[in-house]
């Protein structure tokens, strides 16, 4: 599979028996990213073997403890085994003081560098085949959420070039793939006929939040939506009181961006089980399904 997704924990506030603090491994074929890393991320990784020392960049969401708790363990850990790539770590103003407050915690050989990136909002991150964005959310001060969108993908239709002039898979269809115009058997082969791009993958996190217009509009058409479910319905006040969402509101946020499919997270420790929360996004919004801690999706 081209590109995976693992919750790595899924629990808001403490963390319970079942659930980790926030961390979500995201990888793009050899990329690795972390979207925020709460405390314990590291064993969750080891369980899930999706490897800690191989990770390009953290996202930073915002700076409450269930988000960033887990990066001085990481940090540590990642020095012992000797990780000699820097590794980047992108978030809100203010990111840059608490990695180096992060970096003194603990006594370890230091063995790599740590960059890191603070982001307001745009792009966070790109290169030739996806960028990551982030933009403001409403949660506390500097509050981001995050796209990943590929960029779009050129396709040959080799059946038609097969079918026209005869031409098989081979060097050439490099070039026509290039945009360049070839010749083939005395003719010319124009690559607009031939080369058709696809909609790249489009994946937003929304982190903590309450449901925004910001989120709407980022969120546009994405194939998957992550958002912050901490609450039911039942306790609205709760989750205005904290800026969260409830799974309702998060399934009007997808309803609205019109994703191909959303998915709850962040749930409250009041929450043993959260079916209740699937049902009532279900009614607003219905390729809904829940996270939790370990679970898998492959695009
Ligand atoms: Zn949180
Ligand atoms: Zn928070």
């Amino acid at each position: 599979m081209e590109s995976e997704i693992v919750f790595l924990g899924t629990g808001s506030a403490t963390p319970t028996v079942k659930r980790n603090h926030t961390s979500i491994f995201f990888r793009f074929k050899s990329d690795r990213f972390l979207f925020d890393c709460g405390e314990g991320t590291q064993r969750q990784m080891m369980k899930s073997k999706t490897s800690a020392t191989k990770i390009n960049a953290i996202f930073i969401t915002h700076f409450h403890g269930d988000h960033i708790l887990g990066i001085p363990g990481l940090i540590q850990t990642l020095n012992l085994r000797g990780r000699e790539k820097d590794l980047l770590i992108i978030g809100p103003e203010g990111t840059e003081d608490l990695v180096r407050i992060m970096e003194k915690l603990g006594s370890y050989e230091k063995a790599f560098d740590i960059k890191v990136k603070e982001v307001d909002e745009g792009k966070a991150l790109e290169t030739d085949e996806y960028f990551f964005k982030m933009f403001p959310v409403r949660h506390r001060k500097n509050s981001l959420g995050l796209v990943f969108q590929q960029k779009p993908v050129k396709h040959i239709d080799e059946e038609k070039l097969v079918e026209d002039h005869g031409l098989e898979p081979g060097p050439l269809y490099k070039k026509i793939k290039q945009g360049e115009e070839v010749e083939w058997q005395g003719e010319n082969i124009n690559p607009e006929d031939y080369v058709f791009k696809e909609k790249g993958l489009k994946i937003c996190y929304s982190g903590d939040t309450r449901p925004c217009v910001r989120l709407v509009n980022e969120a546009k058409d994405a194939d998957l939506l992550i958002h912050d479910s901490t609450f039911s319905q039942d306790v609205l006040d709760r989750a205005k009181k904290t800026n969260h969402s409830t799974a309702k509101e998060a399934a009007e946020v997808a309803r609205e961006a019109q994703v191909k499919k959303l998915i709850l997270t962040h749930f409250s420790p009041r929450y043993k089980k959260v079916h209740k929360l699937r049902d009532e996004a279900r009614k607003v919004f219905h390729n809904t399904e829940t996270a939790e801690d370990l679970k898998s999706i492959s695009f």
